[in-house]
């Protein structure tokens, strides 16, 4: 089996690695039962926006699943503008940093979190083009509550749950699925936050700790309101959705990104979406 990997950076262990360094073993922990969290960021056009967000949210969720953070937020930035040197200034990178239970606890199925190990990895990635709209379906899968999943880590373990709804929906002919909560209201799409627009408001799944609120969801709902739009956080149903003016997501990987279908009917990227793209980009190279 071969893989071509794009060009990636990882400092492990006190020093760069170039390539798709091996970071587990058949024993580690974390390889066996998901004990491992990480955060997603982004380097492009020569600016890392909101990077120290990403780099505390990566600790909180280390907290989450029971592991010990021990990089600073200014650590793992230092290391980030390190490793950034390796790429050409203005490369599209996806900044990943993790952290992982390396040895069992006590009863095997937890982890000791003294073990915890961690890693930093950037790799090219390049930035989707918003000329490529997404199209979006219901899934039949739903967000868990925090009883049921780590949902208030960022977490590779939730991850499978999104996968299959992506893989189901992609049968379906669609690019993107949009979960419900356990109550019934949307919660996001499978990898972004999504946002609607009804008579130029704009309305997004108030965060209710069954989804992922992202960093680039609160940037973008803070940018929106200082530049005079209404932003409404509130329990949405997926029939509020068909009926948008509007849909956008928003996400660390595509930052600002408009929705052009939902089931059989096109939309087009509007004025909401369009000023709320500019206002991200605007803020990123400030
Ligand atoms: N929801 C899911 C499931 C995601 O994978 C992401 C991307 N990290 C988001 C939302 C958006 O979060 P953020 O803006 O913090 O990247």
């Amino acid at each position: 089996m071969t893989h071509r990997w794009s060009p990636t950076w990882t400092y492990l262990d006190g020093a760069w690695h170039e390539g798709n360094v091996p970071i587990m073993g058949v024993r580690t922990h974390a390889s066996w039962l998901g004990t491992s969290v990480f955060d997603g960021a982004r380097a492009f056009e020569g600016v890392t926006p909101d990077l120290d967000l990403h780099c505390a949210r990566i600790n909180r969720s280390a907290v989450a699943m029971g592991l010990k953070p021990a990089v600073s937020v200014e650590e793992w930035m230092a290391l980030t503008e390190e490793g950034l040197k390796r790429f050409p200034a203005d490369a599209a990178l996806y900044i990943r940093p993790m952290y992982w239970a390396e040895y069992p606890g006590a009863r095997t199925v937890d982890a000791d979190a003294e073990s915890t190990r961690w890693c930093l990895s950037l790799y090219e990635a390049a930035m989707p083009q918003p000329s490529h709209g997404t199209s979006i379906t219901l899934s039949p899968f739903r967000r868990p509550t925090v009883e049921c999943a780590v949902t208030d880590a960022k977490a590779g373990a939730l991850y499978p749950n999104n996968a299959r709804a992506l893989v189901e929906c992609h049968r379906r002919g669609f690019d993107n699925a949009a979960l419900c909560d356990m109550l019934g209201n949307v919660a996001e799409l499978a990898t972004a936050n999504v946002f609607m627009v009804k008579d130029g408001v704009a309305l997004t799944p108030a965060a209710n700790g069954t989804f992922l609120a992202g960093i680039t969801r609160t940037r973008s709902i803070k940018l929106m309101r200082a530049a005079g739009i209404e932003v409404v956080e509130t329990s949405l149903r997926w029939d509020d959705f068909r009926q948008a003016d509007e849909l956008f997501t928003t996400g660390n990987y595509s930052k600002v990104a408009p929705i052009t279908r939902i089931e059989d009917r096109d939309l087009q990227p509007g004025p909401v979406f369009r000023r709320a793209r500019e206002l991200y980009w605007d803020f990123a190279h400030a």
